[in-house]
């Protein structure tokens, strides 16, 4: 499987770049600090974020990155496989740096998305896809909120 966690044993600047070159993109400054700070963090669960939330990230950690830079380098990132875009919502996406197959289980009161195993979803029912083509993958958001009275 595709993925590109951060549970990876080395770490540090060395390591940002050589994901960033291996992905077959350039190193440049500011993508290697958005590396280190999507793929490096301590063994925490993968992440889940939005540009505005990293660009925060990256504020606060003394880089000097405009908010633009950061939604194209997401972008770019999952372009190259780096990084998976999740919707969940018309709102901003998440860009998850799980790229493994997965679903998703979104609050919509907290806006906190987490992680839910393939194999503990099970869907029936896909439609054959046109000749030629192949289901490529499903998405599936379960959505919980605080019971309404
Ligand atoms: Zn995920």
């Amino acid at each position: 499987m595709g993925r590109t966690g951060h549970r990876t044993p080395e770490q540090g600047p060395k390591a940002a770049e050589a994901r960033i070159r291996a992905a077959g993109l350039r190193p440049t400054r500011q993508r290697r600090a958005l590396a280190a700070l999507l793929f490096e963090q301590d063994t925490g669960p993968d992440r889940h974020v939005t540009a505005e939330a990293l660009h925060a990230e990256a504020t606060s950690a003394g880089a000097a990155v405009s908010l633009a830079t950061v939604y194209n380098t997401l972008h770019q990132f999952t372009a190259a496989g780096l990084l998976r875009e999740v919707v969940v919502d018309a709102g901003p996406s998440y860009f998850d740096t799980n790229t493994s197959d997965h679903h998703h289980l979104y609050d919509e009161d907290t806006g906190e998305i987490a992680d839910l195993s393939a194999s503990r979803i099970r869907v029936s029912g896909i439609p054959r896809p046109r000749p030629g083509a192949e289901v490529a993958r499903v998405d599936v958001v379960v959505r919980v909120r605080s019971r309404r009275s």
